[in-house]
């Protein structure tokens, strides 16, 4: 048995359900285990139901149907306070009036703990998150990576098997952004919890989980490593959704290939006997720096205004310079069967059968 089977899981979702309102679930009976002590992004477009499910984790919603389990304890219907679930939310929403160390020491105090255990408690966590020194700043004093750090501790404070996370990096600036995620990761690690972070970014996801979880439409198309996801894509919404892919109509049904395998020569070049191949023209040329992106469309279909390229291919600057292939150029686009991935019918073909 694969060892990721069998490694003990910290959450286990088994036909998850919220219905918020008569029709389609938000959230559509999706079964999910989430090993311990790893790195969970759950990725998808706006509105896919992430936070529905992130939220009936912690308690702060209550679910339709099916179960929550957190190291094999039936959470379901605990309050939020009683599940061993924290929550980390976007910008940190720490308060304003209060000290770091207040800050941190706010969720003992509704416990009801005394003053001098909240602050030793407090400052024994922000010492660990290396802000012991700037226990007495209030937020606005401090740099985003600084608040950061110190709405971990706080969400850390109720000692929490689970630590959840909404966008809690989505209202950064970009160069901020890749610092925090960094930070987050180390922080992971070093804790050795189980973090479920709920984000709409591919590149978070893909630098930070162990393993991603791609929902669309309440239900999840795929879960895998990032190398998995992005190489297997599952169907057509994941390999469109992960982007860097192509989606091609062959005899043989839907294939995606990765935008840097698939290859271009010039329109009337001799290919290899077994290479499958198409007939395009390139219809925009984009400088990326260390590649150059181009969008390709099929050869004789009528482009309209506002049709983007259908294709892509991605070169290395340097296989650009020897050989360049301006806008209107007629093309082969080609690739290896090997490099041809087929695409399952998205997971919500199935779904679907079952609502009519
Ligand atoms: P995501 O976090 O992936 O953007 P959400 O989980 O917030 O998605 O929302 C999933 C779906 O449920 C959306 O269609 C949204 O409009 C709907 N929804 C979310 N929260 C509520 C709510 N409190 N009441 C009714 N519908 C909601
Ligand atoms: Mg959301």
């Amino acid at each position: 048995m694969p060892a990721q089977t069998t490694a003990p899981a910290a959450i286990e979702l088994s036909a998850l359900t919220k219905r918020y309102a008569p029709g389609k679930p938000a959230v559509d009976a999706i079964d999910l285990r989430i090993a311990s002590g790893s790195y969970c992004c759950l990725l998808g477009p706006s509105g896919c139901g992430k936070s529905t499910t992130l939220r009936m984790i912690a308690g702060h919603e209550s679910v339709s149907s099916g179960s929550i389990l957190l190291d094999e304890r039936d959470i379901t219907d605990l309050p939020a306070a009683a599940r061993g679930t924290a929550m980390m939310f976007q910008s940190f929403a720490l308060f304003p009036h209060l000290s770091a160390l207040d800050n941190v020491a706010f969720s003992l105090k509704m416990q009801g703990l005394g003053r001098a255990e909240r602050q030793a408690r407090a400052r024994d966590l922000l010492g660990r998150v290396a802000m012991g020194h700037l226990a007495e700043r209030k937020p606005a004093q401090l740099s985003g990576g600084q608040q950061q750090r110190v709405a971990l501790a706080r969400a850390l404070i109720t000692r929490p098997r689970v630590l959840l996370l909404d966008e809690p990096l989505s209202a950064l600036d970009p160069f901020l952004r890749s610092q925090m995620r960094a930070e987050l990761r180390r922080w992971q690690q070093e804790l050795g919890l189980t973090f479920i972070h709920v984000t709409h970014s591919q590149q978070e996801a893909m630098a930070l989980a162990d393993t991603m979880v791609v929902m669309n439409h309440g239900v999840i198309e795929q879960a895998g490593t990032p190398h998995e996801v992005y190489n297997r894509p599952a169907n057509e919404f994941v390999a469109r959704f992960m982007g860097g892919h192509n989606v091609i109509d062959t005899p043989a049904g839907l294939v995606g290939v990765r935008a840097d395998h698939l290859q271009l020569a010039p329109a009337e070049a001799d290919l290899p006997r077994d290479a499958q191949r198409m007939q395009a023209v390139v219809t925009d040329v984009e400088y990326q720096g260390s590649h150059v992106l181009l969008g390709l469309q099929q050869q004789g279909l009528a482009l309209s205004a506002n049709d983007t390229a259908a294709y892509s291919v991605m070169l290395s600057e340097a296989a650009f310079a020897a050989r360049p292939y301006p806008v209107g150029q007629a093309v082969q686009l080609h690739w290896s069967a090997g490099q041809a991935h087929p695409l399952r019918p998205p997971a919500r073909a199935a779904t679907a059968l079952h609502d009519a």
